[in-house]
């Protein structure tokens, strides 16, 4: 199931190869009886992932989300570990994939720019799954172009902030006990006038209650702030610093995105290959058939390629301690759709059984589409990507066209 070849790879240590068999622990151990029932109903869901949450962190599997100071296992969040986390879980289920992943998303903006108070008043909760979080950005007017938000936060003359507006598309939204809101605070125009704030689910005027359903088992909601008051420490950095703090956060775990996707191909690999050695067709087995190599070969390559990209950027990011943006996003674009196309093919070597409810190719297939989607939809990975690469050779002297060399 794992890759223990990659493993060996040098982007990994010792500390990353010693924490593949605790997941695969749990998934064998524990996962199954988790999963029992979770797709009967939204409710259900939300039980679910609540339930996941808690056994993960009883586990010992959350302090993946956290630095050592607050119960984690690095001094510093490690994207390698995350993405090795979230790998494993999404071979098996999509949904043990998203409890991981959202501890750590909904908690990095603390992790990387909230102060020891901050740190020490969420982070302990989370790795230990007590406290489940969410991350709360996007804005029915304002997905792709985050920097459009509405959502207002005003300072108040005795002290503290009133948060106002509607967040949508929000993971863990009903559910979350904690979310880190971003508010238009108008210290400037567009990026530069956003703040981000650290919320109570309880605090009064904040309405979770709408949920969204989606094609794949995934608490989601809108959010809507009404005169949601919150205290000064409640905000994280400096006011007017929260475009800086989501997409700091975002490129740590854009590259994590990548991770399960790689996952999930990996897991419909292993269905579409099985299936092909056992099906038989025509006096042989479809295995057999060069027109199914050829398939093979082709989602061996995406699947390896996608571990190279994904291992790399969190390599980068972990080793070299440099801003990632690139490479995290060229991760989760490649990885994303090159899932797609694996989880494609292994649908169509199944035939009709492929399409069928509770397969898991048919599973897998409604599993993959949102991550082409949210945090960053791959569109604006392309753009990210190529307006990197032309500011990286313009800074090399590479803008003068045909110079000789
Ligand atoms: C399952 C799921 C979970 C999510 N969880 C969260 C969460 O926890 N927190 C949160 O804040 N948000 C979350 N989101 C929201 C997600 O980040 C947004 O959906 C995403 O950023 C796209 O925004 P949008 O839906 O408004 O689409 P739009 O911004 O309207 O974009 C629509 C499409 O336009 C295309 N596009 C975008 N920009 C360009 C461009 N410059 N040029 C050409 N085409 C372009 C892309 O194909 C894009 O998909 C989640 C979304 C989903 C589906």
């Amino acid at each position: 199931m794992a890759a223990p070849a990659d493993l060996a790879w040098p982007f990994f240590d010792d500390g990353h190869r010693a924490l593949v068999p605790q997941f695969e622990r749990w998934i064998a151990d524990e996962l199954p009886a988790l999963l029992h029932g979770a797709e009967d109903s939204l409710d259900a869901v939300h039980a679910c992932v609540k339930r996941m949450v808690q056994s993960l962190g009883r586990a010992g599997l959350l302090r993946v989300c956290v630095p050592a100071a607050c119960g984690g296992v690095r001094e510093q969040l490690d994207v390698r570990s995350l993405a090795l986390g979230r790998e494993l879980l999404a071979q098996a289920s999509g949904l043990a994939d998203f409890a991981l992943a959202m501890q750590g998303l909904g908690s990095a903006p603390v992790t990387l720019f909230g102060n020891a108070a901050q740190q020490q008043r969420l982070l302990p909760g989370v790795a230990e799954g007590r406290i489940i979080t969410a991350f709360a950005l996007s804005e029915p007017d304002a997905g792709s172009d985050v920097a459009a938000m509405s959502s207002t936060a005003t300072r108040l003359p005795g002290g503290g902030w009133r948060l106002d507006g509607v967040k949508t598309w929000i993971s863990n939204a009903d559910l979350a006990d904690h979310y880190v809101v971003f508010a238009r605070s108008g210290e400037a125009a567009g990026a530069k006038g956003i703040s981000a704030f650290m919320v109570d689910a309880r605090t009064p005027g904040l309405d979770a209650s709408e949920r969204i359903p989606v094609i794949a088992p995934h608490p989601l909601g809108t959010l809507r702030l009404t005169d949601c008051r919150v205290p000064d420490d409640a905000l994280l950095g400096e006011p007017g610093q929260g475009f800086r703090i989501a997409m700091g956060t975002l490129d740590s775990f854009r590259t994590t995105v990548g991770a399960a996707a790689l996952g999930f191909a990996r897991r419909a690999m292993d269905e579409a290959t099985q299936r092909a050695h056992a099906r038989r067709m025509f006096g042989r087995t479809l295995a057999d058939f060069q027109l199914t190599q050829k398939k093979v070969g082709e989602m061996a390559v995406a699947i390896d390629a996608s571990a190279l990209m994904v291992y790399r950027a969190a390599w980068t990011k972990d080793v070299q301690r440099v801003r990632v943006t690139r490479e995290a996003s060229m991760a989760k674009l490649f990885a994303t759709e090159a899932a797609q196309q694996v989880i494609d093919g292994a649908v169509q070597l199944f035939g009709g059984l492929g399409v069928v409810q509770g397969m898991t190719v048919e599973r897998l297939y409604r599993e993959i589409r949102a991550l082409r989607i949210y945090e960053g939809a791959s569109e604006v990975l392309e753009l990210i990507i190529g307006a990197r690469t032309l500011e990286a050779a313009a800074a090399a002297g590479r803008a003068a066209p045909g110079a000789a060399a």
